[in-house]
């Protein structure tokens, strides 16, 4: 099965005179800014597919391009050059009523200023698909009110738009993309227009709704934050190319260029990162097998404070600290198991940072990544969550390490494992 919804190649589209002689000049190496006066090259030879059921994020700033990509994706431009493929149909070469068909069919699109009819009512607007795809009255309010119902709309279907707040209003624009029961979603700056809080709320529900409903959606900002936290992938654009594709990880921590590396400066790191993405080689790891002075050992040897114990298959039970592993030493306990702390912090590969925060604060040790058999992957040091919280760039890896603070001396270390034989 072919699970691409939309296929685009070389796409370029160019305003002004002659266009398709500028996009001929543009392919043979002029320049974008030598094309003459009133010629734009709106978007210039983008490429990419986008996958069914992913969300597929445009970024760049104002002007790069990202509206015009978005408007041939819907028919609503001619592409000067170059393919757009949307289930099989290629809206470069297809006529008028194939396109408006593939439109109707598969293609929805909310906009940033909601686009509402205010004279209609909330039902009325989300049915508005439903009309021009000839649905009856009866039938679309149906489907609509149902729509409505699942974004929390249901009680104000009666209400005139103007009566809803704006994150209500985008709701509505929501619900009417939805009621057409297309399989694209087009979203252009769709939540720019909202305060921050509403924002944020719109963004976690946008990303329950795709899991549940399973659309493809393509989703336009120039904020970055908003890409990396919507974004399956995301396509990085600048004066109308595409500079650079990828998941929010890789645009984070291995930038294109200096461009995209300038973009990913101001990132909510801690959003998009996860404990699994920036862990590293736990250092100080014994088999409890190894007992007290099998761990002490190698707490010195790696000169740390701390160490994570593990049992048969590297599951993790638990950690020691220097001092009290120390004691253990000196009475001539063979067994690890009554310096064993076992609640320290565990936490799974796909936790957010921003969750890390709280676990940091009361654990000397660094927090420990497990996989579901308790087996432990890595862990994620203190530092690392702090450079996230102040923006630090952070490649895993370049951080300086800081183990739990040694609670005793390195002399004192030596003369218990050379003093005691146990
Ligand atoms: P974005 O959505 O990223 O802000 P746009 O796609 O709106 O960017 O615009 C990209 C470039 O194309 C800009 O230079 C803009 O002025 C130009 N442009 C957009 N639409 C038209 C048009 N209909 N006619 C001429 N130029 C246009
Ligand atoms: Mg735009």
């Amino acid at each position: 099965m072919n699970d691409t919804a939309v296929s685009v190649k070389g796409l370029t589209k160019v305003f002004g005179r002659k266009p398709k002689e500028a996009a001929k000049r543009l392919s043979s190496g002029t320049p974008r800014s030598e094309l003459g006066p009133g010629v734009t090259a709106a978007v210039i030879d983008a490429t990419f597919d986008v996958k069914q059921g992913e969300i597929f994020v445009v970024m760049g700033l104002s002007g790069s391009g990202k509206s015009t990509l978005i408007r041939t994706l819907n028919g609503l431009l001619e592409p000067t050059a170059g393919s757009i493929v949307i289930h099989g149909t290629d809206l470069a070469t297809a006529d008028a009523a194939e396109v408006r068909s593939v439109r109707q069919n598969h293609v929805s699109m909310v906009f940033q200023h909601f686009a509402l009819f205010p004279h209609r009512t909330v039902l009325e607007n989300a049915a508005f698909g439903l009309e021009v795809q000839g649905v009856p009255r009866a039938e679309r309010l149906e489907r609509a009110r149902k729509v409505l119902d699942r974004v929390s709309l249901g009680q104000w279907a009666d209400s005139l738009p103007s009566e809803l707040s704006g994150g209500m209003q985008q709701r509505v624009g929501i619900a009417r993309a939805l009621t057409a029961e297309t399989d694209i979603l087009l979203m252009d700056e769709a939540f720019s227009a909202l305060d921050p809080l509403i924002r944020r709320e719109m963004q976690e529900e946008l990303v329950e709704l795709q899991a549940e409903l399973g659309k493809t959606i393509i989703f336009i900002t120039h904020d970055l934050n908003e890409a990396m936290f919507l974004g399956d992938r995301i396509a990085v654009m600048r004066d109308g190319a595409i500079v650079q594709i990828g998941t929010p990880e890789e645009i984070l921590t291995d930038p294109a260029n200096d461009y995209v590396a300038q973009f990913v400066q101001d990132v909510d790191r801690a959003r998009v990162l996860t404990a699994g993405s920036v862990m590293e080689p736990a250092r100080a790891v014994v088999p409890q097998s190894a007992g007290p002075r099998g761990a002490l050992r190698v707490m010195r040897d790696t000169q740390t404070g701390g160490a994570f114990i593990t049992s048969t298959g590297r599951k993790l039970e638990g950690a020691v600290i220097d001092r009290h592993v120390m004691r253990l030493v000196k009475d001539g306990q063979p067994d690890l198991a009554s310096a064993i702390k076992r609640d320290i912090a565990m936490v799974s590969p796909e936790t957010p940072l921003s969750d890390l925060f709280e676990l940091s604060v009361d654990s000397t040790l660094p927090i420990a990544v497990v996989d579901e058999n308790q087996r432990l992957l890595g862990v994620v040091p203190r530092v690392t969550i702090l450079a996230s919280l102040a923006n630090v760039p952070s490649t895993t890896g370049l951080l300086p390490i800081i183990d739990p603070v040694t609670s005793v001396s390195p002399a004192d270390i030596a003369e218990t494992l050379e003093g005691s034989h146990a």
